[in-house]
């Protein structure tokens, strides 16, 4: 339990989050940084560590859990604390004086809030199976894969019709020592390259494909998977060998308490000026995945420069009486 005070107070630590904490600094503004997460990095650490990204400016290709590792190395001359593991719950307040507290009992002080919080706890759609729970809690059921290497030698079973399920089926190759991918309906939603490579895989006997199917049941014993079945559009069953299985059904979108604050809400995401980045609520501004205004795109990058535009308006929130001097980071250089 930490009782803390900032000028900004910076609600989830995925890149967006984690790159407002640098564009705060450089404007010599204190921040707390708090995920409901026990690491940094939202969603590419979450849930996608190990997939390279194409579109960040300068890396030609990186992947999620490097691009977070290079992330911290950047924000960690600012000593920004880090509140993880603790889900903001409720705000209270006004702009120069908001009072944020946590699952874990803090009392956080802060000028100005800055939201980062994606799509808000977000969590996997499960599927609808008897005795999921036991199968979850052993790992046999799982929605992340952290490391390929934690499924070297399994039979694994991935349930799906997006990238996700897809791409997860390729990157498994060789890998996984027998790989089948369930889906409703003979199409996928996923990169037309992706799907063609999958179909490859499936001619040459490398991914079996149980499509059109859905999954019906789990077999096993003490949280010990043995085969997945699955019944067909006729109710007619099969049973699947499997040791692990992978149901990628998308995210659950929940803004959790954010959504009872009285912003001005679109489609589940907080409606900012993207001038400022500021919302309805003046003095909190929202950054990244959970910004809606014209032209959003959910990318990476746009979440980069929202954070900028962010941290330049919160600097007049936290410094009403003085002018802000804009300057390249090239002329100011970064703290020691
Ligand atoms: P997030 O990364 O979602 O982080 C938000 C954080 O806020 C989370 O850690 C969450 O725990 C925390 N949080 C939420 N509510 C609270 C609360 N109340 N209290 C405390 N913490 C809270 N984008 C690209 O640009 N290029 C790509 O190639 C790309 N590939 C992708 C591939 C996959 C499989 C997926 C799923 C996404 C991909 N994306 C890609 C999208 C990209 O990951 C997101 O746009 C990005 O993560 C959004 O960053 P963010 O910081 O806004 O939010």
């Amino acid at each position: 339990m930490e009782t803390l005070s900032a000028d900004v107070a910076i609600i989830g630590a995925g890149p967006a989050g984690m790159f407002a904490v640098f564009e705060c600094g450089m404007l010599k503004l204190s921040c707390v940084l708090i995920d409901a997460l026990d690491e940094l990095g939202g969603q590419c650490v979450a849930l996608y560590p190990e997939k390279p990204i194409y579109d960040i400016p300068a890396h030609p290709a990186i992947e999620g859990g490097a691009l977070i590792a290079r992330l911290e190395e950047q924000i960690a001359p600012f000593d920004c604390p880090k509140l993880l593991g603790r889900q903001v719950t409720g705000l209270s307040g006004r702009a120069g004086d908001f009072t944020l507290a946590t699952s874990a009992g803090d009392a956080i002080k802060a000028k100005t809030v800055l939201l980062a919080a994606g799509a808000g706890a977000f969590g996997p759609n499960r599927p609808p199976l008897e005795g999921l729970a036991a199968y979850e809690a052993s790992g046999a059921v799982r929605y992340y894969v952290r490391k390929r290497e934690d499924l070297r030698g399994k039979r694994v079973v991935i349930a799906g019709g997006g990238d996700s399920a897809v791409d997860w089926a390729l990157a498994l190759q060789g890998i996984a020592a027998s790989i089948a991918v369930v889906h409703r309906r003979p199409k996928f939603r996923a990169a037309p390259e992706s799907s063609a490579q999958l179909d490859a895989l499936a001619a040459a006997g490398k991914v079996e494909m149980a499509i059109p199917y859905q999954l019906h049941a789990l077999h096993g014993a003490g949280g010990k998977l043995e085969a997945v079945e699955v019944a067909d559009l006729d109710g007619a069953t099969k049973k699947l060998g499997a040791d692990v299985l992978l149901p990628f059904f998308g995210l659950a979108m929940d803004l959790g308490p954010i959504a009872e604050w009285g912003l001005d809400l679109a489609q589940g995401r907080v409606t900012v000026d993207p001038a400022t980045m500021q919302s309805s609520l003046p003095g909190l501004f929202a950054v990244g995945d959970i910004a809606a205004y014209p032209g959003k795109l959910k990318l990476i990058l746009q979440g980069f420069a929202e954070g900028a535009v962010a941290a330049h308006a919160a600097y007049g929130v936290v410094n009403p009486d003085k002018a802000l001097h804009f300057e390249y980071s090239t002329t100011k250089g970064v703290p020691g």
